[in-house]
């Protein structure tokens, strides 16, 4: 979207696919060829990537915050952060299902918004526009999104601002809006929200005791989207991976935008200043105070200013000092973007045709492979039974040694 954002005629707009993907258009009968379309494009001219020296484990110190986070709710913790400075914070908030996009929030009250991991492309629309505004006008700006939205603002405003602050979420790839708003609306005989409630909004994943679990769970945004732990702050229906198609083919990669199957930003080293994800992995070669069920975000500190931010942020968090290696192993889209999975062209061709999510789901996702991740959802109830007997055989291990 830096392209439209970029366009001095306003000639590039956005149109959709058979499928719901989003792809920019000319009208060619407004443009002037000025090529800039193509300067400011993140996949013509690549960003500069950067290399973090160590990882960080880390959580909010404030539990409520951290319950009501994806992960350790570092995003939110640097959103703040900026706020006290003055400045402001761009990020992805979900005003409805129907309406995932990326706002502008001036107080700490608008941070709620963009608390939680979207599973979808948000909507970029002119808000780099209104980034480089900020920035003209001397304000501290935190823009955070995926790999890509990053590099896309970075190619948009062509030259560097001492107060622009990147952070780039680990991101596995998007699905397009259509598909949620699709799957969402399959729900009738629940009672919700099929009373089209504006205000209807969806998470993609909830903590437990057993760890992240991962689903579409409807909501009633009051205020400040959900309630702790994942609650919704009323109705609350949940199903679960792999019962609801849109999850599921987000979780087998179905559903990605194809060009997140040879994302250049899906690696090391990175595009933002800061890069956060989830720490899967932490501890497992290594001991650690940290419980990953309860939700810790892996922190990459990759540029000189990412690394003066972090500084600045690490005293309202719970931190561990860690290794890039032992991030990178845990997570496979700091290392490689998303695998294209097999059935991909029979999930989309029946997508295209009309057949709606579940049934392009059954063509895409093997049985086999449906049932297998149904048995591993079903088996991370005895994962804090795992985890303690890692525990204790890392304990014994350093008692040997
Ligand atoms: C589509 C997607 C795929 C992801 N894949 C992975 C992965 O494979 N591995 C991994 O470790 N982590 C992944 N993440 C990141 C992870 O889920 C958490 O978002 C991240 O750890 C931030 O957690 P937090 O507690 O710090 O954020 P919070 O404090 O809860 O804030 C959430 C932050 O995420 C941003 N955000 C939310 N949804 C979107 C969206 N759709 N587009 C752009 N920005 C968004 C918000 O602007 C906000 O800054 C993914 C996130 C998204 C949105």
């Amino acid at each position: 979207m830096a392209c439209v954002n970029a366009c001095p005629r306003d000639a590039i707009s956005v149109c959709e696919d058979a499928c719901g993907y989003e792809y920019p258009e000319i009208d060619l009968s407004r443009c002037v060829d000025c090529g800039l379309c193509e300067r400011v494009c993140p996949v013509h001219h690549p960003a500069g990537l950067h290399e973090a020296p160590c990882a960080y484990a880390a959580a909010s110190l404030d539990g409520g915050e951290r319950a009501s986070c994806s992960s350790g709710g570092m995003a939110t913790v640097a959103g703040r952060y900026i706020l006290e400075q003055g400045g402001v914070v761009y990020g992805c908030a979900q005003l409805s299902y129907r309406e995932i996009r990326h706002v502008r929030v001036d107080s700490p009250s608008g941070l709620g918004q963009l608390k939680g991991s979207k599973y979808v492309q948000s909507e970029i629309g002119l808000v780099y526009r209104s980034v480089k505004k900020d920035l003209e006008e001397g304000r501290p700006v935190l823009f955070s999104g995926t790999p890509c939205q990053v590099a896309g603002l970075k190619g948009y405003l062509r030259k560097d601002y001492l107060h622009l602050y990147t952070l780039d979420l680990v991101c596995h790839g998007v699905p397009p809006r259509r598909m949620l708003r699709e799957d969402v609306e399959s729900y009738p005989a629940t009672g919700f929200p099929a009373d089209g409630r504006a205000d209807t909004s969806v998470q993609f994943r909830w903590k437990t005791q057993y760890g992240i679990q991962y689903g579409i769970q409807f909501g009633v945004r009051f205020g400040d989207r959900f309630g702790a732990n994942g609650a919704p702050s009323s109705g609350g229906k949940r199903v679960r991976l792999p019962h609801d198609p849109y999850i599921l083919a987000f979780s087998t990669g179905l559903s990605f935008r194809e060009n997140c199957h040879h994302c250049p930003y899906s690696r090391l080293p990175r595009v933002g200043d800061l890069t956060v994800g989830d720490f899967w992995g932490l501890g497992a070669h290594e001991a650690t105070h940290f419980r990953i069920r309860e939700g810790v975000s892996l922190v990459l500190a990759n540029t000189p200013r990412g690394a003066a931010l972090w500084e600045q942020l690490r005293s309202r968090l719970d931190v561990e000092e860690r290794t890039v290696a032992e991030a990178a192993a845990g997570n496979w889209n700091l290392r490689r973007p998303s695998p294209r999975p097999s059935g991909k062209d029979r999930f989309l061709s029946e997508y295209a045709r009309g057949a709606g999510l579940a049934r392009a789901c059954r063509a895409g996702v093997p049985r086999l492979q449906y049932l297998r991740i149904d048995l591993m959802e079903r088996l991370k109830q005895f994962r804090p039974l795992v985890s303690s007997f890692k525990r204790l055989r890392l304990l014994v291990n350093r008692i040997r040694k």
